[in-house]
């Protein structure tokens, strides 16, 4: 089979799967929406994903993104919303908002004030959403529920008039039991809850949480967007040590 017809069959597949876990949990197909996970794979990847209909995309690293861009035709690449997933460094700040259609995992105050003065100087209002940290494993990049550097945070975003708070994101603990992944994300859907309660004038109605292992989990405590990555393009080359 041919990588466009395997995609094909995965992205069948993978809205099978989706498509139950909405009727499973009661929810609309349409509360839902899908982002494909593209970092790895190469720009033609991203381009007969977007031939079959998916619009959102997530990409891990500025630098990797900014090869597959130069690839692309400027036609080609105002049809796809791509959006930075993976950690972002406060001096790449301004090249990432040039970059991407948004940064999901906004982490910090001084990168929060970064991407608002570079959004400014291109003329943007730049969506973002808070990476939030839901385990402390060491490695884990994200905001520590209740924290200081979260609770400085949400008080100065409303006036960083260039960013557009539109919710929460966050992964789940590598090697969770199902049991303990669906409390994590039940956990993000509650602190979205409780901010967007406390601070009137953020709205947060996205919650980022699912991928390829865990999304029908994520889906039945409220996931509205779900990234997948091995599930619509295959396995990724294992990184480089
Ligand atoms: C790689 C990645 C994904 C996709 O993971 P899969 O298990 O391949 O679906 C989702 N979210 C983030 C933040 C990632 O880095």
């Amino acid at each position: 089979m041919d990588t466009d017809s395997q995609l094909r069959e995965r992205l069948l597949r993978l809205e099978e799967s989706i498509a139950a876990a909405c009727r499973a949990a009661g929810r609309s197909r349409s509360e839902v929406s899908l982002m494909a996970v593209s970092k790895t794979h190469p720009a033609e990847a991203m381009l007969a994903a977007a031939q079959l209909g998916l619009t959102l995309f997530g990409e891990n690293r500025v630098q990797e993104f900014a090869q597959k861009s130069a690839q692309l035709q400027p036609g080609q690449r105002t049809s796809l919303r791509v959006h930075l997933i993976g950690h972002l460094q406060s001096n790449k700040a301004a090249r990432a908002v040039e970059l991407f259609d948004g940064i999901d995992s906004l982490d910090s105050l001084p990168l929060a004030l970064r991407l608002n003065s570079a959004a400014g100087t291109c003329g943007k209002r730049l969506p973002v959403l808070l990476e939030i940290k839901l385990s402390d494993e060491p490695t884990k990049t994200g905001l520590a529920p209740g924290s200081l550097t979260l609770g400085e945070l949400l008080e100065r975003l409303p006036e960083l008039a260039h960013l557009r708070v539109d919710g929460l994101m966050a992964i789940a603990p590598l090697d969770a039991s199902p049991q303990q992944t669906s409390v994590c994300f039940r956990a993000l859907r509650l602190l979205r809850d409780q901010i967007a309660a406390a601070h009137q004038r953020l709205s947060l109605p996205e919650l980022s949480m699912g991928m390829s292992g865990d999304f029908a989990l994520a889906i039945a405590e409220g996931s509205t967007r779900i990234r997948i990555g091995t599930a619509l393009f295959g396995a990724r080359p294992a990184p480089l040590p």
